[in-house]
């Protein structure tokens, strides 16, 4: 384990433990304890509190990153990012549904849920669990499955880290050959993408997953308008051509179609070492849908169009995401099946109170008849909001879990369950 105590957060400092072993993780969860330290855990780092430094303890996993495969099972230590897991089980074939980011880590996104390109086949990052060890706030080191201390494993599985630290998650992987990679765009139109995009998902193979995309010019390599990223599970070419054929028809659409490995797909974004160079902050949210129906649509494209720094992104849900019994895992809404996020740039000296405020309005429109929020893509920690994370019965068990395994609320800085 080595420590550091280099950042002074207000009069305190915030002390740093690299663990490098279950037992590190074991020591400083109890010296925090102990001294009453505010604690933070980090994993792949892209998280709000992992940027918002706090005076305390902080507990950074990234050593413990070890990757083991076992037939179609993976050990993944509690600190690997989705880039280095899929490198490595894509050298045997395998594949673990996970976010679309090489740089994310395992802990917080896996804890949170994970919606990703393979969530329509075969569900959420979270329902590859299948085991996780977890360092929890008394200082035992407990192992956690569907037999073993359920409850716990059950509470994992989307509550966040609220319960302990998980040193290593088990997963189970899937055979993945290859797969076929779509982009598309071009089109003058985004109202009939949306609409286009809406009508094939309904009755699409689980194969099929896609991203729309609407944002301002960034760089070269996000263009500007809506443009549509579409994944097909499989070596074949025209079935994603054909399944996505009224898209392509779109006027002025092009489409790109490339045979990518499945971790070349996950796009690399590292954290910015500069605090002075992460993005800007973000007004507006994210919803998980049962339905985008027309009028949601229309709101998009109002929001979109009235904003000039804004995005509007969306993820096809459904499939294996919705066949996961609602009660079986913490995370909400299993019969969604869009998620949405729409939100304006907030560029300090580029835009003022009234324009942010005006945003925050046209966002409150589009929030207007979701199912749930989406933890991992709320970006500021909001307490009021950790409720409308999750399906009333399942907010009221993970508060009696989080009374069992963390009376004492060790684990808060996550979207806290108190
Ligand atoms: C560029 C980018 C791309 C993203 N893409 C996706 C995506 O495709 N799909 C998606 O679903 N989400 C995505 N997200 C959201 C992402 O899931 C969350 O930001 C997530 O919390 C990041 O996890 P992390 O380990 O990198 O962050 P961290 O900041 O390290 O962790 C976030 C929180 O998770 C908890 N935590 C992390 N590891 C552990 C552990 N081992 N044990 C206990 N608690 C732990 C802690 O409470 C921590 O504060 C993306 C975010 C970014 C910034």
């Amino acid at each position: 384990m080595s420590v550091v105590t280099p950042m002074v957060c207000g009069m305190t400092e915030q002390l740093i433990i690299r663990a490098r072993s279950v037992a590190d993780v074991v020591e400083a969860v109890g010296r925090a304890r102990r001294e009453e330290l505010k604690l933070t855990v980090v994993a792949g780092g892209h998280g709000p509190w992992s940027h918002t430094p706090d005076a305390g303890m902080r507990i950074e996993l990234s050593a413990i990153d070890g990757i083991e495969i076992d037939g179609v099972t993976v050990h993944v230590g509690g600190g690997a990012t989705w880039g280095a897991v899929a490198a490595r089980i894509g050298e045997e074939g395998l594949a673990i549904s996970s976010g679309d980011t090489a740089s994310v880590g395992v802990g917080g996104l896996t804890l949170g849920g994970g919606i990703g390109w393979m969530t329509r086949l075969w569900g959420l990052a979270v329902d590859q669990l299948i085991g996780a060890q977890v360092v929890t706030a008394d200082g035992a080191v407990v192992e956690t499955s569907a037999t073993e201390h359920p409850d716990l494993f059950w509470a994992l599985r989307g509550g966040g880290g609220n319960f302990g630290i998980v040193t290593r998650f088990d997963f189970a992987a899937h055979r993945l050959p290859a797969i076929v990679h779509g982009e598309y765009s071009g089109a003058t139109d985004p109202r009939s993408v949306l609409r286009g995009m809406r009508d094939v998902l309904r009755d699409a193979p689980r194969e099929l997953t896609v991203t729309y995309m609407d944002v301002p010019a960034m760089d070269p390599s996000a263009p500007a308008g809506a443009r549509l990223a579409a994944v097909w599970a499989g070596t074949d070419e025209d079935a994603l051509r054909e399944a996505l054929a009224p898209i392509g028809d779109l006027d002025g659409m092009e489409a790109t179609i490339t045979t990518p490995a499945y971790r070349d797909i996950l796009m690399e974004m590292p954290q910015p070492e500069d605090p002075d160079q992460r993005p800007p902050g973000f007004i507006g949210g994210n919803g998980l849908y049962a339905e985008l129906d027309d009028d949601l649509i229309d709101r998009l494209i109002a929001f979109r169009a009235a904003h000039p720094a804004s995005v509007v992104f969306l993820r096809s849900l459904g499939g294996a995401y919705g066949d996961v019994s609602q009660d079986s895992t913490a995370f909400p809404a299993r019969h969604a099946t869009w998620f949405v996020m729409a939100g304006g740039f907030d560029i300090p000296g580029l835009i003022d109170d009234e324009t942010r405020a005006l945003i925050a309005a046209d966002w409150s429109r589009i929030e207007e008849g979701r199912l749930a929020e989406y933890g991992n893509f709320a970006d500021t920690e909001r307490p009021d909001a950790v409720a409308g994370m999750f399906d009333d019965v399942a907010y009221e068990r993970l508060r009696s879990v989080k009374a069992k395994w963390d009376p004492q609320n060790v684990f808060r800085r996550n979207h806290n369950i108190v």
